[in-house]
């Protein structure tokens, strides 16, 4: 039975609640602390999140608050679980609710590499306001983020403690009083984007997490990039080599950052990578403050619909097209195309990054700088489930990027395999667009009739048909369900 249990303290992480109660308690070995508190007695108690806990623990545990709670506050999920696509969110959210040990999956929890294990770190200044004002020290989440080296509040190194966050570490339950020396100086920093780095870091990680949120941060940092010299003045460009030339700039005295290459910044705006650190890096760099970039949301019109609505507005006014190419500083051709209704999905580009003193025959290179936006490209193609999604080819590709044909087949194997991986049969294409369409549909709330999908896919019957095998690859049950029950 657990009759003493200890309240934790602000920001305290669960693990080192655990250790104070298990010092606390009087326990003659660790193995009966462990035998109360885990269903599993061999388990590794878990420094950032949760194990599987006997029900005398969670009653102990969620005495004064609720589990959804003790995740939030508690553990390391705001770092790892907020910035995911809402579902995978919800669903490592629901995971650690319930205890369940495939959270480790479903979040981006990174492994140690070469060898370098993580340990549990400290302030020595956090250390000694928490012994005047508690009694004694206990482990803080916001020291253990990745990426930080400076404690937030007191803008002094952090420090490496003895216990290691790695799944060799022998099972126990160590408080911060047992592990760090009782007096220790502290080290200031005097590193200022070290310092604001951490500040940043900090808020963000200590606001309440949005769990419903649809917007993915690609999305976002992309639109914060509006009417910015990363964006084309219509904003369908994307200068993303210049963005980088900025940032790691900006970043320069930045220690031990790793987070400097171009593919890394594209990788994060096409959502597949998703790294607290590297997204607050770009968050800060933009400017956006950590109150937005943790409500995320999109502006109502995109930069470019504003500046076609502009120019449509200035034409109706009866001004010519050099005249508003002026007054927008665009180019005459873009402005003319506008206007005259031209300019289709296929300007949707990025320029590709020519390194300066590249040369033309240097494929190797060029191949490797292309496909990060090959790959934009096919995000592009395949739509966002608002946007209509177009056939994956290698033609439609190189259209995107302005690339003259036979460009990526002839020279840029790398890419090319990146297409061929993305290609689909024509019935499978077929499949994606009726999904779309049906979602179009749905979202309208009008009833969803055969009639409404071929009027929206322009589809014949039998092509419809023949891409009914292939639905199931594209929707969820109940969705493929209703499609197949449509004839
Ligand atoms: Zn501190």
């Amino acid at each position: 039975m657990i009759a003493y249990f200890p309240t934790a303290y602000p920001d305290e992480l669960l693990y080192s609640q655990l250790a104070r109660y298990y010092t606390k308690s009087g326990y003659l070995a660790y193995t009966f602390a462990a035998e109360e508190l885990f269903l599993s007695k061999t388990a590794r108690p878990d420094m950032d999140f949760i194990n599987h806990y006997t029900p005398a623990a969670v009653q102990a545990i969620t005495r004064n608050m609720s589990m959804e709670a003790v995740i939030e506050k508690h553990t390391m999920f705001p770092c790892y679980g907020r910035f995911l696509p809402r579902e995978r969110r919800q669903k490592a959210f629901q995971a650690l609710v319930s205890m369940m040990g495939n959270y480790h999956n479903l979040l981006p929890i990174p492994q140690s590499k070469n060898g370098k294990a993580r340990c549990l770190r400290y302030c020595t200044a956090c250390a000694a306001n928490d012994r005047e004002q508690y009694g004694e020290a206990y482990w803080h989440r916001i020291h253990q983020l990745i990426g930080i080296h400076v404690c937030p509040v007191h803008w002094c190194y952090l420090m490496d403690s003895s216990l290691m966050i790695s799944g060799k570490a022998t099972p126990s339950l160590k408080t911060t009083e047992e592990i760090i020396p009782q007096s220790e100086s502290c080290v200031s920093a005097d590193n200022e984007i070290e310092i604001r780095v951490a500040v940043y870091m900090a808020e963000v990680f200590q606001a309440d997490v949005d769990m419903e949120s649809c917007v993915t941060v690609g999305e976002f940092l992309h639109s914060k990039m509006a009417y910015t010299k990363y964006r084309s003045v219509r904003g369908e460009q994307r200068n993303i080599a210049l963005f980088h030339e900025d940032f790691k700039e900006y970043y320069m005295a930045l220690s031990k950052n790793k987070f400097t290459e171009l593919w890394q910044i594209q990788k994060v705006l096409t959502n597949d990578r998703v790294n607290f650190y590297e997204i607050c890096l770009m968050a800060m760099f933009l400017d956006i403050k950590a109150d937005k970039l943790v409500h995320m949301e999109l502006p109502k019109k995109s930069q470019q619909q504003l500046f076609d609505g502009k120019v449509y507005s200035l034409h109706e006014q009866g001004l010519k097209y050099p005249i508003i190419a002026k007054m927008l500083s665009a180019p005459y051709e873009v402005v003319k195309a506008i206007g005259e209704r031209r300019y289709g999905a296929y300007h949707k580009s990025s320029k590709i990054p020519l390194k300066s003193g590249m040369k033309p025959n240097n494929w190797g290179q060029i191949d490797e700088a292309t496909l990060p936006l090959v790959k934009d490209a096919i995000h592009q193609l395949q739509g966002n489930g608002t946007t209509r999604p177009k056939k994956v080819t290698t033609f439609a590709v190189e259209k995107i990027l302005h690339l003259s044909s036979k460009k990526i087949s002839l020279h840029l194997p790398k890419c090319l395999a990146e297409i061929e991986r993305h290609e689909e049969s024509q019935e499978q294409y077929w499949a994606r667009e009726v999904v779309w369409a049906i979602r179009q549909v749905e979202d309208s709330a009008a009833t969803l009739t055969w009639r409404k999908v071929r009027d929206l896919t322009n589809m014949r019957r039998s092509d419809f048909e023949a891409c009914l095998p292939y639905i199931p690859d594209y929707a969820e049950s109940e969705l493929a369900e209703k499609i197949l029950n449509l004839l």
